[in-house]
């Protein structure tokens, strides 16, 4: 199943268009410990309908019982079954890989080494157990023995996988290093950069479609180099929801392999059909919304006039359907001119924050 780099339709609710939900965690269900709003009556009434969900998390130093537990107690019920980690991804590698002589030295967490053992691998704790592979997650306990280990084994010519390579991992007092960062440094101390099974690579969800029998997967996501870029990877369709790190402007700018498939504010557009946006003389239209973009300026056309946005104008709140018409004309105008990163969208870094208006 592959997808355009632009907006789709549904004329039906998602819910009942896909079968599973690939559903990423912060920023989607919760936002640290605190739930998101309207994401469990979401969740409950996607289950209703008939869609079953897979949550697909980077983070691999929680085991999936215990992200199951945490989701139970924010009155998500959940099952460890659904729940595909990063040290699961890891694992599958390092087992589709495996021989009778693999020896798995874990750098990280308990979750990554217990994602290890139920692939029946090998465990050692030291890189003079001979290990074969060093596999790298994040835990908040990692020090700099545990790094001089890993940079022990693979200076002794042991293969080197990650988790994931997420620079930053957000914590209730702002941004603090991710597993990446931790890597870097074992990076920089042999030479050798490891293979990443974690978002935005493929295999994490093509292992969460396979662990739940789906046909028609839809991932969902709140930010676009991980979730949104992996379902474009995986050759899945996916949702955006606002709740998280990226906002209107970010999918505004997004370039081709970061592209949602379907726009919402939040979980409850999986109730929702999406009108898909068309192109008419020149402009975008969605629903009764209109928008073009002329150079690095968007364009809403409005009962009563235009209303014209560019860099230094004010923070504006647009409808759902603005924003699906706005998406599709900023990516049609940048496509046109060939711009391949963001930092060269047609529309400019600066350009206004934009909010949903509550419907
Ligand atoms: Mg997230």
């Amino acid at each position: 199943m592959t997808t355009g780099a632009t907006l789709l339709g549904s004329s039906g609710p998602l819910q009942n268009a896909y079968d599973v939900a690939l559903l990423d965690l912060d920023g989607v269900v919760y936002r640290g410990a605190l739930g998101v709003p309207h994401a469990p009556e979401a969740v409950i009434g996607a289950r209703a309908a008939g869609m079953r969900v897979m949550y697909v998390t980077n983070n691999a130093a929680r085991a999936p019982q215990t992200v199951a537990d945490h989701l139970t107690e924010l009155d998500i019920p959940t099952r460890a079954d659904e729940v595909t980690t990063a040290a699961q991804a890891a694992a599958a590698l390092v087992a589709s890989e495996a021989d009778a002589t693999t020896r798995v030295l874990t750098i990280g967490g308990d979750g990554l080494r217990q994602a290890m053992l139920a692939e029946g691998l090998t465990v050692v704790a030291s890189a003079d157990d001979a290990p074969t592979v060093v596999v790298q997650g994040f835990a908040p306990t990692l020090g700099w023995t545990d790094l001089a280990e890993a940079v022990y084994a693979i200076r002794a010519g042991a293969g080197y996988i990650a988790s994931n390579l997420d620079a930053t991992l957000p914590t209730d007092r702002g941004m603090a290093p991710g597993n990446g960062s931790l890597v870097a440094a074992v990076v920089h101390a042999t030479g050798v950069t490891p293979r990443s099974t974690g978002k935005p690579q493929a295999s994490i969800f093509h292992q969460a479609a396979r662990r739940s029998d789906a046909e028609r997967p839809l991932v969902v996501g709140d930010r676009l180099d991980t979730d949104i870029a992996g379902a474009r990877a995986a050759g899945y369709p996916s949702l955006h929801v606002l709740t998280g790190v990226d906002q209107i402007t970010e999918v505004l700018r997004a370039v081709p392999g970061e592209r949602p498939t379907f726009l919402a504010a939040d979980l409850r557009g999986l109730a929702h059909a999406h009108p898909e946006p068309h192109r008419r003389q020149g402009a975008w239209t969605c629903g009764a919304a209109a928008a073009r973009v002329d150079d690095a300026t968007l364009i809403l056309t409005r009962v009563g006039g235009e209303l014209t946005l560019t860099a230094g104008s004010d923070p504006t709140t647009v409808s759902l359907d603005e924003f699906r018409a706005a998406a599709a004309a900023a990516w049609a105008a940048s496509d046109a001119v060939g711009t391949a990163r963001a930092d060269t969208s047609v529309l400019p870094a600066d350009f206004p924050p934009l909010r949903l208006a509550s419907e």
